[in-house]
């Protein structure tokens, strides 16, 4: 629909720019430059009116809009002129039929650059979610039997650290009355080789709040974070990495927001420093792509959260087995706010999320939620069939009416790779959802629990 209107405000600002620079130079006697000047002015002014009111509704700023529409109209305008430059000199057509060619890259460039860089279509972020909900009721003073969910992969190394200051967290909590007696700390034991099960035994027989969850195998981080979340019992649970790297002095802070009256409570981080430089930039760029295929996550939020018992419920109700929490959480709704803390280093060990594994989950977060991939496959065999019936006009009137050479080798050999190419990218795409599909209608359990203490 925005291609549509897009090209129209094109031919619209065309013919006003045509009309102009034909009234300056009749009607005011305009030289052929200055006329062409003022034409490119006004047909400027137009598109861009008209492309950020009509086509992108767009409510940025006058003047940041205009900047970017610049930038994209000049970068769009650079590419028409060398397509006919090139096409001129190498393919030997006619330079009217050159400026035609030239008209695709301009469009194209142009659509591309408007929707994603002039006037980015704002919907509600997730960011923005959070903050829009302003009536939420202050939760009576009954105090609050909180959950800790920790899934623990290989953790020997630092679950004993970890324990303790949980432990001696949770006390000074109980003590001062935010939290009940019988509040506690559920390990998920996430299919481990090393002696972590062993280690959440002996916390369990030291102090009865200390609960275990031992999946038969590993099922990877978000299964055994969503098996914590479904076995342990409180009024509100807060999961968070075996690894201490977040900050668990915050666990006051969400409890506190809790008691405003809020039912998720992100833990964001406040900054990236601890991160290599390769994590900061690949998880930024995650984001962004995220984000243009229309899944919106909180920023800088990871696992660490603080959730209420309806909205574990809720959670309880998704019955697909590709189940992205930072995703879906977001849209469930319910008052949400944040809180912000310094990420640490490991304590110890090392990262139990390989680059093969953070690139599942960000497949899985695109392909379980966007549907975005599969339209981009519409929009390229729109753009391959009209460039394929340029090609074809052009190799016609090559052989009708200019009588000039035989089309040769590499116009019969090139869409043939070209075509190739795009329909394997097409059908892996399609692949990729359908195997999704599969998986979906199979129904299969998340996970198996072997022992409960
Ligand atoms: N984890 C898990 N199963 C896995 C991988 C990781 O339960 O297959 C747990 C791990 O023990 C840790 C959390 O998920 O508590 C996050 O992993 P890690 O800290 O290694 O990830 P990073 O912080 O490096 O992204
Ligand atoms: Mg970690």
């Amino acid at each position: 629909m925005t291609a549509i209107r897009f090209i129209l405000v094109g031919v619209v600002n065309t013919l006003v720019g045509l009309g102009t620079i034909y009234a300056a130079m009749y009607f005011f006697s305009f030289g052929i430059k200055s006329a062409n000047l003022v034409g490119y002015l006004v047909g400027i002014i137009v598109s861009f009116t008209l492309n950020k009111k009509w086509t992108f509704k767009n409510r940025d700023g006058v003047g940041t809009s205009l900047v970017r529409f610049l930038v994209v109209t000049g970068v769009a305008y650079v590419a028409n002129l060398e397509t006919v430059i090139l096409s001129v000199s190498y393919l030997n057509i006619s330079p009217y039929l050159a400026q035609f060619l030239g008209v695709f890259p301009y469009t194209i460039i142009g659509y591309l650059g408007c929707k994603f860089f002039a006037f980015p279509n704002k919907k509600v972020s997730a960011s923005r979610l959070i903050s829009a909900v302003t009536t939420i009721k202050k939760r009576p003073t009954q105090l609050l039997n909180l959950a800790i969910v920790i899934p623990c992969y290989n953790e020997e190394e630092v679950l004993t650290e970890t324990n303790s200051r949980l432990l001696e967290l949770m006390k000074s909590m109980k003590t001062t009355g935010l939290i009940s007696e019988n509040s506690g700390v559920y390990y998920v034991d996430d299919g481990s080789r090393d002696r972590t099960w062993e280690l959440i035994s002996n916390f369990h027989s030291e102090n009865p709040f200390v609960h275990g969850v031992k999946l038969s195998r590993n099922r990877g981080h978000q299964n055994a974070l969503l098996a914590g979340l479904f076995s342990a019992e409180g009024d509100a649970i807060v999961s968070i990495d075996a690894d201490l790297q977040d900050d668990i002095k915050v666990i006051i802070d969400m409890v506190c927001r809790y008691n405003d009256g809020y039912d998720i409570i992100y833990g964001v981080r406040s900054s990236r420093k601890s991160d290599t430089f390769f994590k900061r930039m690949t998880a930024q760029l995650y984001y962004k792509v995220l984000k243009l295929m229309g899944v919106d996550l909180v920023y800088n939020h990871a696992d660490y959260r603080l959730m209420s018992r309806r909205v574990i419920d809720c959670l309880n109700k998704f019955k697909e087995v590709n189940l992205f929490l930072r995703g879906i959480i977001p849209q469930l709704g319910f008052p949400a706010t944040t809180v912000f803390y310094e990420r640490n280093e490991r304590f110890a060990g090392e990262s139990k999320y390989p680059l093969g594994k953070m690139l599942a989950l960000a497949t899985d977060g695109i392909t379980s939620f966007s549907v975005v991939p599969l339209r981009m496959i519409t929009w390229l065999g729109l753009f391959v069939s009209i460039a394929s019936v340029v090609v074809i006009v052009w190799i016609l009137l090559d052989k009708f009416v200019m009588h000039t050479v035989v089309p040769g080798w590499t116009s019969t050999v090139l869409p043939i790779y070209f075509l190739g190419g795009v329909q394997l990218l097409s059908v892996g795409i399609l692949g990729e959802y359908l195997s999704k599909i599969y998986m979906e209608t199979k129904q299969r359990p998340l996970y198996f629990i072997e022992e409960e203490i």
